[in-house]
């Protein structure tokens, strides 16, 4: 009996379990060292325990398989802890006695590399949690490009979603959490091409930044510069690192930074060696250790403590099993001195490398030799003086670090709970909100309550001398009122319109942050032996779920208006006037009048200047609709518009809320900018009735319409039941014959329909090598390769000119291919039979042209086409070219007129 087991891999992780599984035959039959992109390995376990591989499923066959296995996925998540909690952290004795022996260590480790999940979750477990070493973990990109399969989230949310998914990791493994600005834009061949949508300079800026604030003792990087880590971005990631190196050390090299931050030089640079998908670049002759330890502290091995941390990447499905028993991990030098006997060889840390520190060093030794572990709170004397000196000490990177650690001690030894929450989830701009408050001093240290104060409000700062009695709750609740000047909860790195490959951040503090900075903060400071301490905390949303129970969330702060345009695109097709219609939402009570203007470049004209806007009661929302004109006729072009609010001062924000909702971590909140698409096309169509077969799914359909075409769309049934003659064109959706398998049985009849004079166009399809194709395509035995042009500003070479598809009925030039957004192509064709037509080429930097995107022939009285051009992409984005080659291709037929 043969049983099947899925085993998912990734370009961005490791089939080191899986090689491990499956012996080294891995490699041999399949060589995976090639593959560069996600994979399926399905294995045949034979009587439970010979393990055969049965087949490999790639590309776009690998997505669906992942849809298919998502109660598969499911089911993994349901057996590992949530380690969501946004509740008030609650240390164990254990951890506690953890956090004081690290108070004497102070050697820091940054580990660098592209995505969420690139990194090594397991070392850093072992950094942190064995020798409580500083860890930090820069993921240049916050994963925006990768696939999500829990979700539709694409893009900018996807990158909220894994940057919460990292930070839930780090929380397991003891890391810190780094971003750079640069944007995951997707797949990239090399660096080089990464780095023409990264501004170079501008990450590795970031890079240099987040090392002179972490001043990392060793910096380790995933990946090697030489691009054995595949991805562009893999490589880009090491190319910058070891530029940082010494960049971080020159003063000469972004000096901007240094009124905030010293020049750093980090001892050495490592490259973290790896051995997965058939790529070995380890070596016994590397410097290595083992990290597969057990923590009896923690009860857990730190393979264990890495497979809880990596399953958080819940959106990629990567539930990962412990691991237990040696663990080595192998590193090359790239820079710096190279380590002998320890990865720190040659850094001091002790309290040596601190002017007077040394009399921490023993307060700490015997903080550890006493504490009690039924008793934490006959530390908090000893802690609170470790504090006094601390406090009295010069500024210096360890002394603020540790200050603030040692406070963190204070607060759990002493047992200390501090809540502030609302029972609402939304604040909004100008409004009022109730805070409810809750201490409780729970092992009876010391401590009163000595004032609190509620950020972004002045109208809240009470002092108290609150004896808090022992395990006794000390409640209250106030009402605030959110200052109309506050800011919102929008993520830092959204606030600014992002460029292609990066975000756009003003503010120098801020680069590296992971997080969005909660809008309302309280400050409670309480005298714990006699010893004024204060702390900052979050206002959180509390609500009691019936199922889940008691949980936390962000407080969400909005602004009192929202507006936004209601369409992505407003099309003008042959210099129609359009009406643009903008949303109002007002989130506050009030009857202000307002008034907006849309801005708009000066080949547009709008009926007015400023639209007025107003309406009365609470979340009222309507529509206003500008009228805008082009201004020059017969052209195409695509421009940006965006919004402007005249007047009022209540918080108004031109964009919409937008909220992402999972279990596994925080309510994502976050506002896009009121943007839209003045697109402008001359076009002229030719045919009217359209049928459409749905593959994968595509919003070809909703672009067809607004081109002036009738779309019918075709299913199984419908292709049954249907004449086919009355349609003029039929166009298959992405990925038809990969999908459906019923198109088989309709092949005689779309054939028969091309030959009787239609015009059959079918859109990309994955090849039959890495997936099936369900059913026969088209007329002359095409075969469908792996060949794709992803560089959307690729020269496109017209093969034919005189050819009725560039133009009839548009004349089709270099200009129809300006402004493509992401690929030009994918899945090209190749014709061995001769029969087709190759009417383009064009390939990516460095590689050969290509001329299979489209392929065109005649069949009969008919025409057939297969194409590779993305135009699912570039209709949705509002491209003028695409529009109007679509329309010449279409009209291939002539058959019939408007
Ligand atoms: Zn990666």
């Amino acid at each position: 009996m043969a049983e099947e087991v899925y085993y998912i891999s990734n370009d961005r992780y490791w089939a080191d379990v899986l090689l491990c599984l499956t012996s080294r035959r891995a490699s041999d039959t399949f060589n995976l060292g090639a593959v560069r992109q996600p994979f399926f390995i399905i294995l045949k376990r034979i009587r439970g325990f010979s393990i055969k591989i049965s087949s490999v499923i790639f590309g776009d066959n690998f997505y669906q398989m992942l849809r298919k296995l998502l109660v598969f996925v499911a089911c993994i998540l349901c057996l590992v802890p949530c380690s969501f909690s946004q509740a008030p952290p609650s240390w164990t004795s254990a951890e506690m006695y953890q956090a004081l022996r690290k108070l004497n260590v102070l050697g820091s480790v940054l580990y660098i590399a592209a995505h969420p999940d690139d990194e090594n979750t397991r070392l850093i477990a072992y950094l942190s949690k064995d020798k409580l070493y500083r860890t930090g973990y820069l993921s240049l990109t916050r994963g925006d490009g990768g696939q999500n399969l829990i979700g539709d989230e694409q893009g900018i949310e996807l990158g909220l979603i894994r940057t919460q998914e990292l930070l839930a990791a780090r929380r397991v493994d003891g890391g810190e959490q780094f971003f750079s600005r640069a944007y995951d834009f997707g797949f990239s061949k090399g660096p080089e091409e990464t780095f023409t949508k990264w501004d170079r300079e501008k990450i590795l800026s970031d890079v240099v930044w987040v090392i002179r604030k972490f001043q990392p003792d060793v910096i380790i990087t995933r990946f090697p510069t030489t691009g054995e880590g595949g991805h562009g971005h893999h490589t880009a990631s090491a190319i910058l690192a070891n530029e940082a190196f010494t960049a971080a050390a020159d003063p000469n090299r972004f000096p901007e930074q240094l009124k905030y931050v010293p020049v750093w030089q980090a001892k050495r640079i490592l490259w973290n060696t790896f051995n997965f998908g058939g790529t070995n670049t380890q070596s016994n002759d590397q410097f290595h250790f083992d990290v597969g330890g057990y923590n009896p502290l923690l009860g857990k091995s730190y393979g264990e403590i890495s497979a809880l941390s990596r399953s958080n990447h819940k959106s990629q499905g990567f539930g990962a099993a412990a691991t237990r028993g040696e663990a080595i991990e192998y590193f090359k030098t790239t820079g710096g001195s190279s380590p002998a006997e320890d990865l720190m060889d040659g850094v001091n840390m002790t309290w040596g490398r601190v002017n007077g520190g040394e009399v921490i060093e023993k307060m700490v030794n015997d903080l550890s030799a006493s504490f009690d572990f039924l008793h934490p709170e006959k530390s908090v004397k000893g802690l609170v003086e470790l504090y006094k000196k601390l406090r009295a000490m010069p500024d210096s990177y360890w002394k603020n670090k540790k200050l603030s650690e040692t406070m963190e001690l204070i607060e759990q030894c002493s047992g200390l709970f501090t809540d502030a929450t609302t029972t609402q989830q939304i604040a909004v701009l100008g409004d009022s909100v109730r805070i409810n408050f809750s201490f409780n001093n729970r092992l009876g240290v010391n401590a009163s309550l000595a004032s609190v104060k509620i950020m972004t409000s002045e109208s809240f700062d009470s002092s108290f001398d609150k004896l808090l009695a022992k395990n006794r709750n000390f409640n209250f609740s106030k009402t605030i009122y959110v200052n109309p000047g506050s800011s919102i909860t929008q993520p830092y790195w959204l606030a600014n319109k992002m460029e292609e490959g990066y975000f756009n951040v003003k503010d120098q503090q801020l680069i590296g942050n992971p997080d969005v900075a909660p809008v309302i903060m309280m400050r409670a400071v309480f005298k714990i032996e006699g010893e004024e301490i204060g702390y900052w905390k979050p206002v959180k949303y509390k609500f009691t779920d019936p199922v889940k129970g008691e949980l936390y969330e962000p407080l969400v702060v909005i602004p009192g208006v929202e507006f936004d345009f209601a369409e992505d695109n407003n099309f003008s097709i042959n210099d129609s006037a359009v009406k643009v219609q903008v949303h109002f939402k007002r989130n506050l009570r009030d009857s202000t009048l307002y008034y907006f203007h849309v801005n708009h470049s000066d080949k547009w004209l709008a009926d007015k200047d400023n639209f007025q806007y107003g309406t009365w009661g609470n979340n009222a929302s309507n529509y206003v609709s500008p009228v805008l004109k082009p201004k020059q006729p017969g052209v195409s072009l695509k421009e940006p518009a965006t919004l402007d609010l005249k007047m009022g001062d209540k918080g108004l924000f031109a964009g919409t809320r937008k909220s992402i909702s999972y279990d596994h971590i925080p309510f994502i909140n976050y506002f896009k900018e009121a943007r839209t698409n003045l697109v402008q096309i001359s076009l002229i169509t030719y045919n009217k009735k359209i049928g459409y077969i749905v593959g994968a799914g595509d919003k070809v359909p909703e672009a067809l319409e607004q081109m002036g075409y009738e779309v019918t769309l075709l299913t199984d049934k419908e292709l049954s039941r249907n004449n086919l003659d009355r349609f003029d064109a039929i166009i298959t959706g992405v990925r038809a014959y990969n999908t459906n398998e019923w198109m088989n049985k309709h092949y005689d009849k779309l054939m028969k329909y091309v030959n009787d004079g239609g015009n059959l166009i079918v859109q990309y399809n994955t090849s039959n090598n890495i997936g099936p194709v369900r059913a026969k395509i088209d007329p002359y035995n095409l075969t469908i390769s792996r060949n794709r042009v992803t560089d959307e500003n690729a020269t496109v070479t017209i093969l034919k000119p005189e050819h009725p598809v560039f133009n009839f009925p548009n004349k089709i030039t270099d200009d129809d291919f300006k402004g493509w957004i992401q690929e030009r192509s994918i899945y090209h064709g190749i014709d061995t039979s001769g029969k087709y037509e190759k009417l383009i080429s064009m390939n990516d930097p460095g590689e050969k042209s290509d001329d299979g995107s489209l392929l065109v022939t005649k069949y009969g009285k008919g025409w057939f086409t297969y194409t590779g051009l993305v135009f699912f992409r570039e209709l949705p984005a509002g491209v003028p070219g695409a529009y109007r080659l679509l329309a010449n291709i279409i009209a291939l037929n002539k058959k019939k007129g408007f």
